[in-house]
């Protein structure tokens, strides 16, 4: 086929025939993943971007009982005056507040005092606003024509009717959610565990925060920022701290982290010409594979299962670890946590920089949009794009996407971007 030939590789180019590309590395990792079935049971306050683990159906009606809408008066509707010219005077004979209902009759020609969220009383069914009517001396009120019977009031059950389904395993709880339960009074919330994520860094030149660098270290910044990540998710975190390029250390870390969590991440160590051992190590201790996807930054990927855990072997460098777990981990520990594959959103915008790209790999360059005055919205690139540039993801509000076939963009043209908003 003619087209194939266009996937040749060339000294000049990315292309890799022997590498995986995204949609693909997904497709394998969400082959592997089932979700966590666990439950817990929860009080509402801790129940926020947990997953509902069973169907919650209402109790009761919200609002209990049908209420004004607004401060007026309340009347029958059929009370009303004949004609849109023609008006009407009411004896005021009670007042209803939120709270505080009014408990006798309202006969024809009279009119109770009704504040918003008060029960309707007795006998009325149409609330006049209070800037629509004319108080009169005597505790009277005029009222004029041109009103709708039943106007201003919210029938009991008009937010959520008993039996309705409310909220359906898989949801994660968002405030608005939160304030509903409340409004059925339910105070606890049966939802599926967290997933537990344990994660640690290799190599030999990596030093904590709050030690003194030696000779030749550096300070470990990606158990940082995927501390961050994994803290935004709202995930278990177990941060391992350091493991050196040792076989038997990294086996026994592997293995430990293996059986505290689900899903076990590490960075570093993976990148082609990096120690051998590591392939071994990781090959003794499971179903490990090797991939190469056809991305940058973020080619070396490592994935698999060692004993129960699901293995992430992400890349050093510390933008390719951002993006990497962007694009593969952060699905799959929605999908383990809520049964639901969910990748990040992609808009397109005005590129307002000039890309440089090869075809070959799929890129996630990193820029800053906004929306222009014409409501538009424009990205710019970060500046310097290395794999090592930590600063650009820290700068950067987006990734600009450039496919496989892109040889980059001009200024003007459209190009996808991904907002980091969109990710959590
Ligand atoms: P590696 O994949 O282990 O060959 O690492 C690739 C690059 O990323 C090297 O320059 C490492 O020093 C760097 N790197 C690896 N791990 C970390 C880390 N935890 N924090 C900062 N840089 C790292
Ligand atoms: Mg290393």
């Amino acid at each position: 086929m003619q087209e194939t030939l266009t996937h040749v590789p060339s000294c000049a180019d990315d292309y890799d025939p022997t590498s995986l590309s995204i949609e693909l590395a997904r497709e394998r990792i969400q082959q592997a993943l089932q979700p966590i079935a666990d439950q817990e049971t929860l009080s509402l306050r801790q129940c926020l971007n947990r997953v509902v683990a069973s169907v919650i159906h209402s109790p009761r009606q919200v609002p209990a009982h049908t209420n004004s809408a607004m401060d007026g008066y309340a009347i029958a509707g059929s009370d009303l005056p004949d004609n849109d010219n023609a008006s009407k005077i009411f004896d005021i004979i009670g007042t209803a507040l939120a709270g505080s209902p009014f408990t006798s009759d309202c006969q024809s020609g009279q009119a109770i005092r009704i504040m918003t969220g008060a029960v309707i009383p007795q006998g009325c069914d149409t609330v006049i606003m209070q800037e629509h009517v004319e108080v009169l001396a005597g505790k009277r009120v005029k009222i004029a024509g041109g009103h709708q019977k039943g106007q201003n009031v919210r029938p009991a059950g008009e937010d959520v009717d008993t039996g309705d389904t409310v909220l359906k395993p898989g949801r994660q709880i968002t405030p608005a959610d939160m304030g509903i339960l409340a409004s059925l009074g339910i105070s606890e919330i049966r939802v599926f565990r967290r997933p537990r994520v344990a994660f640690f860094s290799t190599g030999d030149e990596l030093c904590s925060v709050g030690e003194t660098l030696q000779q030749g270290q550096i300070y470990d910044s990606n158990r940082y920022s995927l501390y961050g990540m994994l803290q935004r998710l709202g995930v278990e975190i177990l941060d391992m701290g350091i493991v050196p390029d040792d076989p038997d250390a990294m086996h026994t870390a592997l293995t430990s982290a293996s059986h505290m969590a689900d899903v076990v991440i590490t960075s570093g160590g993976v990148s082609v010409g990096e120690a051998d051992y590591i392939k071994t190590t990781l090959e003794a201790l499971g179903d490990i594979h090797f991939w190469k996807v056809s991305m940058k930054p973020g080619r070396p990927l490592t994935f698999g299962k060692i004993n129960q855990a699901h293995f992430f072997g992400l890349p050093g460098n510390p933008v390719s670890v951002m993006v990497t777990f962007y694009q593969f981990v952060q699905p799959a520990l929605h999908y383990l946590a809520s049964g639901k594959t969910h990748y990040p959103m992609t808009l397109t915008a005005n590129c307002t920089s000039r890309l440089k790209k090869r075809p070959g790999r799929f890129e996630f360059q990193r820029g800053i949009y906004q929306q222009a005055k014409n409501g538009q919205l424009v990205v710019s690139k970060t500046g310097e794009q290395g794999s090592g540039i930590l600063r650009s993801m820290s700068q950067a509000n987006c990734f600009i996407l450039l496919p496989v076939e892109s040889q980059g963009a001009e200024p003007g043209e459209t190009v996808e971007i991904q907002p980091f908003e969109g990710f959590i």
